[in-house]
C-alpha cells in the first residue's frame, strides 16, 4: 500500500510527538534546594505520612483496609486535585483454600485541567504496599512501607508547582491544536499503590504480584475514546518507576541500571544524585555537616580538620559498555508491565536490605535520613520530568542566606 499524504503528515505528527514526549528540563540549584524534607510526618511512632503504613497489612486483613484508608483520606484531604480510583481482584492463594482473597490496588493521577481521556502521558511512580505473612507480626518497613510515605511526600511537595505551571500555561492560551499536532504534551503524574505483590506461600509466577497482574491487564483492556494520543490506559504511562526495598541505610544502597531502554532515566537520577550530595543535601551522606566525628579530645571536629570521607554513589552503574543488563533477574511489580511493553525503571538494591524478609523490617531500622534522602532525590526527578523548574517554591537567595547562618549557629552551638 502506498502511503497517502495525510498518512505521511499523520506519521511526521507522531514523530513529533515522540522527540516532545522525551522532554526532560533539568531543575536549577535553588529549585533542588527548595524541595522540603518529609520532616516530622516521617516519624515512626506518630508521624502523619509514615506511622499508620507501619503496621501488618497482608491482604484481606484490618490492617490493610486500615492502610488503605490512609492513603484514601491523604489524597482526598490533602490533595484534593488528584482523581484517586481503587481497582479490585480477587484470587485465590496456594495457603487460604477456595476462600478469594481480595486484592485493592490504589492509582491516584493529577492531570492538567483541561486534558481529556486519552491524552495525557504518565510518569507513574509505584510501590506496594501489602505485607508478606511471615514472619508474624512482619512490617516492611522498607518492604515497602517507606516507599509508599515517600510517594505520598512527593506527591504533596509537586502539586502546588503543578497548579501554578498549568495556570501559566492556560493563561499563555495554549491551544488545543498544538496539543492535536503534537507540538505540546499533556503530562501528567501518577501514583500506584499496589497489593498483594508478597507470595502468600514460596514466590511463584503464580503467587506473587496478584495487584500487579490484574492491574496491567485492566489498565489493558481500559480503552480511551477513537483517535486518542494513548489508545489504552496501559500505553499512557511514558515510564513506570517502581520502588521497592528502599530505607536502609547501612550498607550503602547499590541500584544497578537494570534496563537499557530506561537508562537515560538511570542517567538523570545519578545526575541528581551527585547534584544533592555536592550541595549537601542528603543528610545521609558520612560528609554531611551534621554527621561530624569527635576527635581523640572529644571535641567535634570542624569540617576543615575532618577528613572527607569516600561520597557514597546509589546510582553507581553508569558504564554500561559492557552491555550487560540484569532486568530480567529481578521479578516484581514490573513485570506485568513491562511484558505489556511499558518501559520501566525500577529503584531497587542489589544487594536487597539485609532486613529483608526478617522481623527487622521494622520502622526502628528504617535509616530516616536515607528515607529522607530517597524522598527528596525521587521528587527532583519527577520534578525534571514534568517540567517543573520555575515553578518550584524557590526560596529567595536572600532568605536561603538567612537560613543557612541560622543553621550554622545551630552547629557552631554543639561545637561548645
Ligand atoms: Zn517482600
Amino acid at each position: 500500500m502506498k502511503p497517502t499524504f495525510s498518512l505521511i503528515l499523520h506519521a511526521l505528527q507522531g514523530l513529533l510527538l515522540v522527540v516532545v514526549s522525551r522532554a526532560y528540563t533539568v531543575i536549577s540549584d535553588d529549585a533542588l534546594t527548595s524541595i522540603p524534607r518529609p520532616g516530622e510526618d516521617f516519624d515512626i511512632k506518630n508521624g502523619k505520612l509514615l506511622s499508620p503504613i507501619l503496621q501488618p497489612r497482608v491482604p484481606g486483613s484490618q490492617g490493610s483496609t486500615n492502610v488503605l484508608k490512609h492513603f484514601v483520606d491523604f489524597f482526598h484531604n490533602d490533595l484534593p486535585q488528584w482523581k484517586v480510583s481503587l481497582q479490585n481482584s480477587t484470587s485465590k492463594t496456594p495457603v487460604t483454600g477456595n476462600k478469594e482473597i481480595p486484592f485493592v490496588n490504589l492509582i491516584a493521577a493529577r492531570d492538567p485541567p483541561w486534558a481529556k481521556a486519552g491524552e495525557v502521558g504518565y510518569l507513574t511512580l509505584v510501590a506496594h504496599y501489602d505485607s508478606k505473612r511471615t514472619p508474624e507480626g512482619f512490617i516492611g518497613a522498607t518492604d515497602s512501607a517507606a516507599p509508599c510515605a515517600m510517594l505520598m511526600h512527593t506527591a504533596r511537595s509537586l502539586d502546588e508547582a503543578l497548579t501554578k505551571k498549568w495556570a501559566v500555561m492556560h493563561q499563555a492560551g495554549i491551544k488545543q491544536e498544538d496539543y492535536d499536532l503534537g507540538l505540546e504534551e499533556h503530562k501528567g503524574i501518577q501514583i500506584i499503590l499496589l497489593d498483594g505483590e508478597e507470595a502468600f506461600d514460596q514466590w511463584t509466577k503464580k503467587d506473587s504480584i496478584y495487584g500487579s497482574k490484574s492491574l496491567a491487564a485492566d489498565m489493558e483492556a481500559t480503552f480511551h475514546p477513537a483517535l486518542s494520543t494513548y489508545h489504552n490506559a496501559i500505553s499512557s504511562i511514558h515510564l513506570f518507576v517502581l520502588l521497592d526495598l528502599l530505607g536502609e541505610g547501612t550498607p550503602t544502597p547499590k541500584i544497578p541500571s537494570y534496563f537499557k531502554l530506561t537508562h537515560w532515566a538511570y542517567q538523570n537520577m545519578a545526575t541528581l544524585e551527585d547534584r544533592l550530595r555536592a550541595q549537601s543535601l542528603l543528610l545521609s551522606s558520612p560528609n554531611h555537616p551534621s554527621r561530624r566525628s569527635t576527635s581523640n579530645s572529644g571535641r567535634i571536629r570542624t569540617n576543615s580538620q575532618q577528613l572527607k570521607r569516600a561520597e557514597p554513589k546509589w546510582f553507581w552503574d553508569l558504564d554500561k559498555s559492557n552491555d550487560r543488563w540484569l532486568g530480567g533477574l529481578i521479578e516484581d511489580d514490573h513485570l506485568p508491565f513491562m511484558a505489556r511493553g511499558v518501559d520501566v525503571l525500577h529503584l531497587i538494591p542489589n544487594p536487597f536490605p539485609t532486613v529483608w524478609h526478617k522481623a527487622t523490617d521494622d520502622g526502628e531500622h528504617l535509616d530516616m535520613d536515607t528515607v529522607g534522602d530517597w524522598t527528596i532525590l525521587v521528587t527532583a526527578f519527577a520534578a525534571e520530568w514534568l517540567d517543573l523548574d520555575g515553578y518550584m517554591d524557590v526560596q529567595t537567595t536572600k532568605k536561603r542566606a538567612a537560613n543557612d547562618q541560622q543553621a550554622g549557629n545551630m552547629v557552631s552551638k554543639t561545637e561548645l
